[in-house]
């Protein structure tokens, strides 16, 4: 049997490269050759305990990769040696989730999110695809694999705030919380329309991408409420569409507080326990607000499109990905990750050590360009 390294699970506070069996695909299944990935915010919650998953499972779900094997009956779509990313939620296009258009929800809730969560993830030297066909998106030539890391899932997600949340031209919006999701449902609001974008968050390099990312106004939240300065901003009425971009009671209370009656309340954010909405915010119930929730959308399609975004530079997402590991180092690339320190936004994890590959001309380093 031949073996990987991978990063695995092992409990609560616990993970740890490992060697593990490579995987071989089944018919409609494909392997690829894992060669950029990064860590999410949502692996952080795994790795805390704060979301079960087996112990034993590789974590990690935004691939980027070459195929390396394909199972049977693929042979006719791709071939061996292709670049692909892979979207972070992997749907089969079949089921009853699927045909009525939830894809995220393949086969149940949730049901689409499998790397790092069902099945084994891309924290690895390789990964097993399920429903190939679906999912294996080809990158374009002219693209890097670093140009195309956040596509599998921050953009996908980030902008599905602006999307589900129905921005139409001339809407106000705000969005709070500016970590890597926020800062795309930012850029969302924009390639949507919105006239007027306020960034909220409480750390100021955030803020400071923000504004490049699409924010006319930005608002810290340790300046003082920032209910009171979006009221303001839209003639006392409040914004047209809220987004959240955190998963904590208090950011959704604000993006409920800041949204005008009628206006939409887009959620994006990971809860946990219980969440209340307070009664003078949601009007008694009456005002003809709506409260969305989306699941980061996948598919080969979907990352088609993400990716025709990036080639035909209408968005640039390279100031997001601000550090560089080995996956060897997953320890110390996870503590910078998950403690928010030297400005970090998105860490670039290499399976092939990164010194080597600058060596070898493979990287190109994002603020050279
Ligand atoms: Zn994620
Ligand atoms: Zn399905």
């Amino acid at each position: 049997m031949k073996t990987m390294k991978a990063v695995v699970f092992r409990g609560t506070g616990q993970i740890g490269v490992e060697e593990v069996p490579k995987p071989v695909p089944a018919a409609g299944e494909a392997v690829i050759r894992i060669t950029a990935t990064t860590i999410c915010g949502t692996d952080v919650h795994i790795v805390r305990g704060e979301y079960p998953v087996r112990p034993g499972l590789t974590l990690g779900h935004e691939p980027v990769g070459v195929i390396e094997q394909l199972g049977p009956g693929l042979e006719k779509d791709y071939a061996v040696g292709q670049r692909v990313i892979v979207g972070a939620i992997t749907p089969c296009g079949q089921c009853f989730y699927c045909l009525n258009g939830t894809h995220s929800q393949c086969g149940g809730a949730l049901g689409g999110w499998r790397f790092g969560n069902t099945i084994n993830g891309a924290w690895a030297e390789y990964l097993l695809v399920p429903d190939a066909r679906a999912n294996l998106a080809v990158i374009p030539e002219n693209l890097t694999d670093e140009e195309v890391l956040l596509c599998p899932d921050i953009f996908s997600t980030g902008l599905s705030g602006a999307e589900s949340g129905g921005i139409k031209v001339g809407d106000a919006v705000a969005v709070f919380a500016q970590g890597p999701i926020g800062l795309c449902a930012t850029l969302g609001a924009k390639l949507k329309g919105a006239s007027l974008i306020i960034g909220i968050d409480s750390n100021i390099r955030r803020l400071d991408v923000a504004r490049r990312f699409g924010a006319n106004v930005t608002l810290n939240v340790n300046d003082g409420d920032p209910i009171a300065q979006i009221k303001k901003l839209t003639g006392g009425r409040g914004v047209d569409v809220a987004i959240e971009a955190l998963g904590r009671q208090e950011t959704f209370e604000n993006a409920l507080r800041s949204i005008r009656p009628g206006g939409t309340l887009s959620s994006l954010g990971v809860y946990s326990g219980k969440l209340v909405a307070p009664y003078e915010a949601l009007y008694a119930g009456l005002a003809d607000q709506k409260i969305v929730t989306t699941l980061c959308p996948g598919g080969k399609e979907r990352m088609r499109r993400l990716m025709a975004m990036i080639e035909h530079r209408r968005v640039d997402l390279s100031p997001l990905v601000t550090h560089r590991f080995a996956l060897d180092n997953i320890a110390e690339a996870f503590e910078l990750f998950s403690t928010q320190r030297d400005g970090v936004l998105k860490v670039a994890l290499y399976p092939k050590a990164v010194d080597a590959m600058k060596k070898a001309g493979e990287i190109e380093i994002a603020s050279a360009r």
